[in-house]
């Protein structure tokens, strides 16, 4: 598997994620004056919090399993299915690629109600 390309995936993901909820957070507020460059440094962290306060509960989801996706990249376990430990059907990793479950473990899930 071609671990790198799956990682920038991922992190392309994750960023296009945080661009969106940044754009939409920054829409709800308002905020059309532009920050001077020292004071936009410091409150970095804290607007990044923010952000992910106003993200969606979607998005916010999609950002912990692709997160929880580079942990398993980098820990050797990307693309091991979490419910019975085979290895996740590649189309579905093509599709999800921060599949952490396969098909059949994903939907006997889904029919427990999670
Ligand atoms: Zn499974």
């Amino acid at each position: 598997m071609d671990t790198d390309a799956v990682r920038k995936q991922l992190l392309e993901r994750a960023a296009e994620l945080r661009r969106r909820a940044h754009d939409a957070s920054a829409e709800a507020r308002h905020e059309a004056d532009p920050l001077s460059a020292d004071f936009a440094e410091q409150v970095t962290q804290r607007e990044n919090d923010d952000v992910l306060g106003a993200i969606s509960d979607s998005a916010r989801a999609e950002l912990v399993q692709i997160e929880a996706a580079l942990k398993r990249l980098t820990s050797g376990r990307y693309g091991i299915c979490c419910g019975c430990g085979e290895a996740i059907e590649p189309e579905r990793l093509a599709a999800v690629p921060y599949a952490d479950r396969c098909r059949g473990c994903a939907e006997s899930g889904r029919h427990r109600g999670h």
